[in-house]
């Protein structure tokens, strides 16, 4: 306990001495800039990458803070097979059009055990079906739509090829938006291999479509175990080609390589990760003085946080919720555990609907926020005979048991908008009274002895990621700051990045925000010399504290 105190002392005397370092670096320069028409043009891009002398010549550097920061949330129980937040698993579910091609194929064949050639005589792959190519580029084609800024990134930076002679190796969901930032990865110089993170969520027209244009993908829908290890070892164990950069989600990736492949790790130049989990286990490595890589936590960038959790969810909650269960919420009484960025997006698009929404919390703070926001705050059992709708979203585990789920009404619905499956009590309710009936995919009537029936959706597991899809711009938000990681990492000069976990800089996330501000038409409006010297503000940014909240 004492330990743990000054463990936390000692962090937060860290924290705010990196903060003045980054203000001082950021005093320092002002290339990166975000013009009057919220965007940056090649040339800034270009005197951003060379903004701070370097010790290698001719590289393009992006100018970063040194700024990094402990990981201070508690880890979720998320396992490898848990689906990540920003990448929708639902594009492979039935409602997609992707989906239904993807799950139509009867060819029961382990794609191991197929020969498949690409058109350019490339058998470096191993996907469901290479003939499914073409489908997969339309679906991409699709998805660049929404992720235009992530396009315009791959547009002003290909001529300069700032990831030229990077060796990516990635493990992420492989669906059309990924396929989006791999092939801007690769415009920009990266050679690419890539693996899923996730056994269900491979889209495999894309993983046809990559493996087509010549990245080597290891990949498809329904992966056993034992497969899933062999693609992420065929990603990283190939004759005469070297890895130096991953990008990861979930952290399973980096992990296999660290154990399995510990000189090639050591060799690695950057480590981009995505996941609250990733991200977990690299600060547990760097604590531990083993992580012999600079690392970049994406997850807890502004970009990420406050767009992926709180405006993905505010958009999908109710998609997953009507395309299950067909629910009117005109009136429901909903109940919402957790009112963090996820809980907030929830309620706010439950209460634009008409929903009478209760929220329970242990955080005091957010508590208030929930009251000040108009909601009730509660305890789950003051209301939990009355609730039509139980959503969890904490990240914790137990918050509905079954004790509870015992209480509630005929006909109520239960679900979970966080990580890991374990919020709701769901193995509790794997006993011998109860009757389990599968009446649509993804939903299940639990019957108790007297008739009442519970309606549970996804198993408990992620409501939007495994029942709805996913925005494509939320996503392009989190891609275009991996892609931005990625030659940052690549192109620091030595000395720039330790062994340990680094967040992104504050100027950086303003850069991925001005890059999106474009597709809406937004005009930002600029400080005065005279604003700006009263602010004690540079007029480029950044515009925030690195302790702002936003
Ligand atoms: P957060 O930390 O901002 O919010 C979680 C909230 O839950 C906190 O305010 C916390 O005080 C509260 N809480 C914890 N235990 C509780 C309990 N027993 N009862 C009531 N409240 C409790 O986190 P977040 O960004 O909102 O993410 C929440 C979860 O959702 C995480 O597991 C995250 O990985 C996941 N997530 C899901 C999606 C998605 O698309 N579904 C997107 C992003 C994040």
């Amino acid at each position: 306990m004492s330990d743990q105190t000054g463990d936390t002392k000692l962090e937060l005397k860290q924290a705010s001495k990196e903060v003045k370092e980054s203000e001082n670096v950021a005093e320092k320069y002002s290339a990166m800039t975000v013009s009057k028409n919220s965007e940056m043009n090649m040339g800034e891009l270009s005197s951003a990458f060379s903004a701070v002398p370097t010790h290698k010549p001719v590289k393009k550097q992006i100018q970063f803070v040194e700024d990094k920061q402990e990981f201070s949330r508690f880890p979720t129980k998320a396992g490898r097979r848990s689906l990540s937040r920003s990448i929708s698993q639902s594009s492979t579910d039935s409602y997609s059009s992707a989906a239904s091609y993807t799950d139509s194929s009867d060819d029961e064949t382990s794609p191991r055990d197929k020969t498949q050639v690409n058109s350019k005589g490339s058998s470096d792959f191993c996907v469901k079906n290479i003939k499914q190519a073409e489908f997969g580029r339309r679906e991409i084609e699709i998805a660049e739509q929404d992720m235009s800024a992530l396009i315009s990134l791959r547009k002003r930076a290909q001529s300069e090829k700032p990831l030229a002679g990077a060796k990516i190796v990635g493990c992420t969901h492989i669906t059309a938006q990924t396929a989006v930032l791999i092939e801007t990865l690769v415009a920009l110089g990266a050679q690419c291999r890539w693996t899923a993170c996730n056994i269900y969520s491979t889209q495999n027209e894309v993983a046809a479509a990559l493996s087509e244009t010549g990245v080597a993908v290891f990949a498809w829908k329904g992966e056993s175990e034992d497969d899933f290890w062999w693609c992420i070892d065929r990603c990283v164990n190939n004759e005469g080609w070297q890895p130096n950069m991953i990008l990861d989600d979930g952290g399973d990736l980096t992990h296999w390589m660290y154990k399995k492949y510990p000189n090639v790790f050591k060799k690695i130049r950057g480590i981009v990760e995505e996941s609250v989990t990733g991200v977990h286990r690299l600060y547990q490595l760097s604590k531990a003085g083993k992580l012999c890589v600079p690392a970049m936590n994406v997850n807890d960038s502004v970009t990420k946080q406050k767009f992926d959790n709180l405006y993905c969810c505010r958009e999908s909650i109710l998609d997953g919720l009507k395309r299950t269960t067909d629910v009117m919420f005109g009136g429901k009484q909903v109940v919402v555990c957790g009112y963090g960025e996820v809980g907030k997006g929830c309620c706010a698009a439950l209460k634009a609907l008409g929903a009478v929404v209760y929220i329970t919390e242990i955080d005091p703070i957010c508590a208030l926020q929930a009251c000040m926001d108009g909601f009730r705050v509660v305890k789950l059992n003051e209301v939990i005979r009355q609730v039509d709708v139980i959503i969890t979203c904490t990240g914790n585990k137990n918050v509905v048991t079954r004790d509870q789920l015992d209480r509630m009404k005929n006909g109520s619905i239960v679900c979970n908008m966080g990580h890991s499956n374990t919020e709701i009590d769901v193995a509790s309710l794997r006993t011998p009274e109860l009757t389990w009936e599968r009446v649509r995919s993804q939903v299940d009537h639990v019957i108790w002895p007297d008739g009442k029936r519970v309606i549970l959706l996804a198993e408990g597991r992620l409501l939007n990621l495994s029942c709805s899809t996913v925005p494509t711009f939320v996503l392009s938000i989190t891609a275009t700051t991996q892609a931005l990681a990625l030659i940052e990492l690549y192109n620091a000069p030595e000395g720039r990045y330790k062994q340990d976990v680094y967040l992104l800089p504050k100027k950086m996330d303003e850069y991925v925000a001005s890059l999106h501000l474009t597709t809406f038409d937004a005009h930002l409006t600029e400080l005065s010399d005279d604003q700006a010297k009263y602010l004690g503000l540079n007029k480029n940014g950044p515009f925030k504290p690195n302790y702002y909240r936003y």
